[in-house]
């Protein structure tokens, strides 16, 4: 008899915004377009935020969130990088991840599981059940290109990428060079390079990967990806947050009196953080620069660059982190908050001329869809590349240079500052987002190119049998 139940699909997300909106928007697509049920789990580790937790049981109907037991990581070397921790809570995770799926499996009609980038041990959990299981990429062509050809790249080079004296050609992107690869291969020592090299080799096992980007995006690696096709490539972005409307914050209060196009928006993502000679230089550089700017400010922090990733909020209070009198003398220019901001409805805000950003990709397709101009400061994962891309590739972004010492200064700050929002550069890089605002709408409209994509991979869905 013939199954009339909606299609079931698990979701199986890792820790972190980043992750979670773009796989939460990838699942409402699919039940508002395409009448999909879902299960979301959500795996969390001890000291999980409040706002990861906020986005998982704010999702909508047909969605049904399952938190799973917190995972304790107590016991990792307290220098592990993020991409380890990560790792090492899927892997901890999959006997919950085994019992939720047993239930799904005699209750619903369950047709896939879709893990994130680094959920690939879930592999061994579909295929005992016989499911297939899709990736979900939240990033973009160019990472999933490096991810997959890095299995490839480790056996041609002994040294570190970042030794290398050429750039690295990776098929349909731009050359980058070895210090701009994804941050956990820069160090072929540290476990989080065993973990990329791991995920990397199980990609090929995956009967798709879903892709958080668009053809007039990324042309060039798109169709790299297609013409390999294993697995095939669905390239359904861009997926972004909805702002919600009606938010009431001081951030958009503030926004409200300003001159259309003419704040900077300054922030680092869910958990970048800046050294905190850095964020020094760049209250100083702010300054200097004499435009107005709505700063998100994060406690500094020496080691890490994600140093906020898994907590979001701000240990201490950043603000006592800021020089000496910069609140008094910015006060007419510019407004700093701490720790976080309404960030999609700051760039759909009139007065948001540009946007200074860390380049997580998130961020960065709101921006493109949007339309803001950028200026690339890149911290952490993927971000470097990203940085490339934007910057030389699409011609989108300024990208400041740092210093011998790795500072960026606060001259050349003030110099991308005024370049973006005064001169004739700015307008240039301005007009250019336009142009891909009105390409990111197009992929998105009805018979684009991402929609057309999402609906392929739907019937796909539809049509998977269980495989035993
Ligand atoms: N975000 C926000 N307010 C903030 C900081 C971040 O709303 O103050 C949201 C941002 O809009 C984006 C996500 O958090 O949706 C950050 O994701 P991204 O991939 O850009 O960076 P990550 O946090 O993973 O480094």
């Amino acid at each position: 008899m013939e199954d009339t139940r909606l299609p079931h699909i698990a979701i199986l997300p890792t820790p972190g915004m980043g992750h979670l909106i773009p796989i939460a928007e990838f699942a409402k697509r699919l039940i508002h377009h395409h009448d999909f049920s879902f299960t979301f789990i959500s795996i969390a580790v001890d000291f999980t935020p409040k706002a990861q937790k906020a986005v998982v049981d704010a999702l909508p109907m047909g969605m049904n969130p399952i938190h799973l037991p917190p995972i304790d990581l107590s016991d990792t070397p307290r220098d592990s990088k993020i991409e380890t921790l990560i790792s090492l809570t899927v892997r901890r995770a999959l006997p919950s991840v085994r019992d939720v799926l047993t239930r799904l499996k005699s209750t619903t009609r369950l047709v896939a599981l879709v893990a994130d980038l680094f959920a690939t041990d879930a592999f061994d959990v579909a295929a005992e059940f016989g499911i297939p299981l899709y990736i979900f990429f939240p990033s973009n062509a160019m990472a999933l290109t490096c991810l997959v050809n890095l299995p490839k790249l480790d056996a041609m080079y002994s040294c570190e990428y970042r030794d290398l004296p050429e750039p690295v050609k990776l098929p349909g992107c731009i050359p980058l060079q070895g210090k701009d690869l994804l941050d956990p291969v820069q160090d072929k020592k540290d476990e989080a390079y065993k973990w990329m090299l791991y995920h990397g080799n199980r990609y090929s096992l995956a009967k798709g990967i879903i892709l958080n980007s668009f053809v007039d995006m990324e042309p060039g690696a798109i169709k790299a990806l297609e013409e390999i096709n294993s697995p095939p490539v669905h390239p359904v972005g861009p997926l972004i947050r909805a702002g919600s409307t009606g938010e009431e914050s001081e951030c958009l209060r503030w926004l409200d009196e300003q001159p259309i196009g003419s704040v900077l928006f300054v922030s680092f993502g869910s958990g970048g953080t800046l050294s905190w000679e850095q964020m020094k230089e760049l209250a100083l550089g702010l300054e200097l620069s004499e435009q107005r700017f709505l700063w998100v400010v994060r406690s500094p922090h020496e080691k890490a660059a994600n140093g906020s990733y898994f907590t979001v909020q701000s240990s201490k209070d950043p603000i006592q982190f800021l020089p000496t009198g910069f609140l008094s003398r910015t006060k007419n220019v510019g407004l700093v908050v701490s720790s976080w901001a309404p960030q999609v409805q700051v760039l759909s805000h009139s007065s948001t001329g540009g946007f200074l950003c860390h380049c997580g990709w998130n961020s960065t397709l709101e921006t493109v869809v949007h339309g803001v101009p950028m200026i690339a400061w890149p911290l952490f994962a993927e971000q470097k590349m990203n940085a490339v891309m934007l910057s030389e590739d699409l011609k989108v972004a300024l990208r400041p240079r740092e210093k011998e010492n790795g500072l960026i200064g606060r001259e050349e700050i003030a110099r991308v500052v005024k370049g973006l929002l005064e001169g004739e550069e700015g307008k240039r890089l301005r007009s250019r987002m336009r142009e891909l605002k009105d390409a990111a709408s197009r992929a998105l409209s009805e018979d684009g190119s991402s929609s057309r994509a999402l609906s392929e991979l739907a019937s796909e869905l539809k049509g998977s049998k269980m495989l035993t």
